[in-house]
């Protein structure tokens, strides 16, 4: 059967820029959001209006579809677990998800596969006497965060029980808080046929736990390199996935690699592969689940530099176009925006960068000063 019609839960960004691959390889995509103005709607062929944890919605995009990937990890696997005929339906399969999508099973996951994890406790009640806590500590929902909603540190234990009350004093993972000297993420696609591509390995930043930039490729040894290519080796082979996986890795002074988190789809870290790698990762990851032959992952210059726009009072749905004239005045740059509202701390849109060959100051010199130089524009 050739693979013609993708169905994707979730109509974000990260489902919008997927409509320029999809196009490129001959696919209709028919997204499936409960908002007529999400991002994706713009470029869908068609639109199933439900939630994304809506299975039985998600039963009628199965009945227009050949195959259903996923824009983001939100969805609710018993109930999709209902829908009849689904073998090679989802790309991820739910079988694939099922060990990641909450974060303290993820992190048992990882444990059970040896893979290098912060130390992680379940918190459950507010008794402090349970629980041998060392400080700082990281609190986080177990499901449904993203961009650092739900995730709390905590610095001492006089923090604790008012950190996990403002959660909601359910039950949330607790891990030890990693003094990172880098963040680093990796991202790969696997194939039906086992087939595994890596990417460079990127540098990302966070501020208040947003991700504000991503620097490829990431200034680390090859030892550091090949180790993140063996973990999310390990994490694509282990859960046999057909689709396209993140993991988010802290560095330590010591040059360990820890694992942060896996995120079960294409990434914010990802979104430079579409102007510095002949393959982004959204056209790889629908080639991965349209079953055809993935692409190249290399960069195709010297080093790229990939700069959130986030919403602030300075922007609003008109003004943001005097910035951008601003913006695409740096050489080689590249300006992409959502069409969402801007709401302050809101990712509207993204500036990537590249550098090409022969620059001088040395790339990795040159990374910051460019992210610099974006966000003294986005945000002046
Ligand atoms: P989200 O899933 O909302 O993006 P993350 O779990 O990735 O949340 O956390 C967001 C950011 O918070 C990370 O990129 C990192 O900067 C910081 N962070 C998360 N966990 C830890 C930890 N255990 N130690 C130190 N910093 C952490």
């Amino acid at each position: 059967m050739q693979i013609r019609k993708i169905g994707i839960i979730g109509g974000g960004q990260l489902a919008w820029m997927m409509g320029e691959p999809a196009q490129k390889l001959g696919l209709e995509l028919i997204i499936q959001t409960p908002h007529s103005e999400d991002p994706a709607v713009t470029i869908a062929k068609e639109v199933v209006y439900a939630e994304v944890g809506d299975a039985i919605a998600t039963s009628r995009l199965a009945a227009q579809c050949d195959v259903i990937g996923f824009e983001n990890e939100f969805v609710d696997l018993p109930t999709l677990s209902l829908i009849p005929n689904q073998e090679n339906l989802f790309h991820p399969s739910l079988q694939s998800l099922e060990p990641l999508l909450d974060k303290y099973n993820q992190r048992c996951y990882l444990q059970e596969l040896g893979l290098p994890n912060p130390q992680f406790w379940l918190l459950e009640d507010a008794n402090q006497d349970n629980y041998n806590f060392s400080y700082p500590l990281v609190l986080k929902a177990r499901r449904h965060g993203y961009d650092g909603q739900g995730t709390i540190v905590v610095k001492d234990k006089f923090q604790l029980i008012p950190a996990w009350q403002s959660m909601g004093g359910g039950s949330v993972l607790a891990e030890e808080f990693i003094p990172f000297v880098k963040e680093l993420a990796v991202i790969a696609a696997r194939n039906i046929t086992g087939e595994i591509r890596i990417y460079p390995i990127f540098e990302t930043q966070q501020e208040d736990q947003v991700c504000r930039r991503v620097f490829a490729p990431a200034a680390v040894n090859q030892e550091v390199v090949l180790l993140a290519e063996k973990i999310i080796t390990t994490i694509l082979e282990s859960t046999q996935v057909v689709g396209l996986f993140a993991v988010e890795l802290f560095l330590t002074e010591t040059g360990e690699l820890l694992v942060n988190e896996i995120a079960p789809r294409t990434h914010n870290s990802g979104h430079l592969t579409i102007d510095a790698c002949p393959t982004s990762q959204f056209e790889q990851y629908l080639r991965a689940i349209a079953e055809q032959p993935l692409g190249e992952v290399n960069l195709q210059t010297a080093g790229a530099v990939m700069v959130n726009l986030l919403g602030h009072a300075g922007i609003d749905q008109d003004n943001y176009l005097a910035k951008k004239q601003l913006l695409e005045q740096i050489p080689h740059s590249h300006f992409y925006w959502y069409g969402k509202s801007p709401r302050p701390g809101r990712k509207l849109g993204h500036m990537t960068v590249l550098i090409p060959e022969g620059t001088s100051p040395a790339v990795q010199e040159k990374m910051p000063s460019i992210a610099h130089q974006v966000e003294a524009i986005w945000y002046g």
